[in-house]
């Protein structure tokens, strides 16, 4: 499961919080199918910064320490050794399940991303907790003012917690946890996406093995914010199976999602 924890500005750092703990109380609604971040009013997103409003973000997968005393959650975010280590991953399956997640919102909407080597010239950066708690954590850095209509989200930290089972693709055990899945899920609120509600989505904050992929809410969210991929995009080449999977996954979640 995920959970919001109240917004918590505190000069231009925000946190948004996901977790296992139940805190999130009631059912999703059935017209809840995305629900943009609103932080104290403002919507929240990514700059467009490349030719046909396309957005592009670099992401990094953290090497070294970040510490933010500003921010709520992902305050102190480090390289996801233990992660890997402790969960028995190796280091090139993970960084294949971050390039998946990352994939998975690329081919549905104007958003590109490219990893960089060098976390300090990253957008986005994952990593774990050092001080562990919960099962993930978004952390976003506003740009722009308190009451604007729209803020820039100019930094997000992506931290997993370390001493959570971790594996790669679902197998039914709600107690370990799907890498794709689950930063699929904290990317999402990387990009300016909220908690739909508790169920029937990926940025559903309960973690159930029930999606595959982004499900048809899912992706309308991030096209409401950043528009679509054109066609294109979402056959090049240099993408993996995973993109070729994804709007199958995508169609056939609809009616689970509306039900839930
Ligand atoms: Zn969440």
């Amino acid at each position: 499961m995920h959970l919001l924890r109240p917004w918590r500005p505190r000069a231009n750092i925000l946190t948004l919080a996901s977790a296992l703990t139940v805190m999130m109380a009631g059912p999703a609604l059935a017209s809840d199918v995305f629900r943009p971040l609103s932080i104290d009013g403002s919507a929240v997103r990514w700059h467009r910064n490349a030719p046909h409003e396309i957005t592009v973000l670099r992401y990094a997968i953290a090497t070294n320490a970040i510490k933010r005393s500003s921010a709520v959650n992902c305050g102190h975010t480090r390289a996801p050794d233990t992660v890997i280590a402790r969960s028995k991953l190796d280091r090139a399956a993970f960084k294949t399940a971050v390039t998946a997640a990352f994939a998975r919102w690329q081919q549905i909407a104007r958003l590109r991303f490219f990893e960089v080597a060098d976390q300090d010239t990253a957008d986005i950066v994952i990593g774990e907790q050092a001080e562990p708690t919960g099962q993930a954590f978004t952390n976003l850095a506003l740009g722009g003012a308190p009451r604007d209509a729209t803020r820039p989200i100019v930094h997000a930290t992506i931290c997993l917690n370390p001493e959570r089972r971790w594996k790669i693709g679902f197998d039914g055990d709600l107690t370990s946890y799907d890498l794709v899945h689950t930063l699929t899920h904290e990317i999402g609120h990387a990009i300016g996406l909220d908690h739909p509600g508790a169920r029937g989505h990926v940025m559903s904050f309960r973690y159930d093995e029930a999606h595959a992929g982004l499900t048809a809410g899912d992706v309308l969210g991030a096209r409401t914010i950043y528009g679509a991929a054109d066609s294109q995009a979402s056959t090049d080449g240099s993408r993996t199976v995973v993109n070729k999977s994804a709007p199958d996954a995508a169609n056939s979640a609809v009616g689970r999602g509306m039900s839930d």
